[in-house]
């Protein structure tokens, strides 16, 4: 593994190329600005729950009806136009976008001191292989260090692989993913953890795997992704159309 990084690193000097489009950049870190203007900082009014961007600053109607089994998430960019494109490069070749992850996110992650460790959603060591490196790992090791918390190694495993999740429902990818991940009881118990990965959509993936964090002795979850999508209100509770 440490070859791999070695060669993501050596490919993409983070201080001289834009992290997106590979631009050379001059005096900076992260994006150009051209590719900055097409991110989406996931600031301003967002759901103090599940973290995602809101129109107000009030809980979205998700968290309302179903509080999430994690007590607080926090993500830094919004999952759509240049975020989108971002979150593929971070998974494929990108690696180095750890660390421009990891800045936006140290601040947003000063509120979660009282975590013992970090835990990252774990992939299958095949799927790892094939792409060299598992990016919710990355994001995890790059905030350890920024927020001084180590990570938990072993925490959670991907025990079983997961069919095309997209065609099911909400249901069924829960029923699917249920079964693919275990946590370590003596890793994780009694402990506050901070969970990461790379987004949240349906937030199906933080339910299951904070379930299980929970059912082997876990106190109290944290969720922090690169990238989150906005929550958009149905029409019939937008105010707006009331
Ligand atoms: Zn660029
Ligand atoms: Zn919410």
């Amino acid at each position: 593994m440490k070859f791999i990084k070695w060669i993501g690193g050596g490919l993409f000097p983070e201080n001289y190329t834009c992290g997106l489009c590979g631009r050379e950049i001059f005096g900076q870190k992260g994006l150009c600005a051209k590719c900055a203007a097409k991110v989406t900082m996931n600031d301003g009014a967002t759901c103090p729950v599940c973290g995602r961007k809101t129109a107000t600053d009030s809980l979205c109607l998700e968290c309302k009806q179903n509080a999430p089994v994690f007590a607080k998430a926090v993500s830094a960019i919004v999952y759509k136009e240049g975020g989108t494109r971002l979150i593929y490069k971070f998974k494929r070749g990108g690696a180095h976008l750890k660390d421009y992850f990891a800045d936006l996110l140290s601040g947003k992650c000063a509120q979660f001191s009282d975590a013992d460790g970090i835990c990252f959603v774990p992939m299958s060591p095949k799927d790892k292989l094939k792409r060299g490196y598992n990016q919710s790992e990355l994001l995890a090791r790059a905030l350890s260090e920024r927020l001084n918390i180590p990570v938990l190694e072993g925490a959670l495993k991907k025990v079983k692989k997961t069919a095309q999740q997209k065609r099911l429902t909400r249901q069924e990818r829960a029923e699917n993913l249920r079964a693919a991940f275990k946590a370590d009881r003596e890793v994780v118990k009694g402990k506050t953890l901070i969970l990461t990965d790379d987004v949240m959509t349906t937030g199906t993936t933080a339910e299951v795997i904070c379930t299980e964090l929970k059912k082997r002795g876990a106190e109290k979850i944290y969720f922090v992704t690169a990238a989150s999508v906005e929550y958009i209100p149905p029409l019939a509770f937008n105010p707006i159309m009331a």
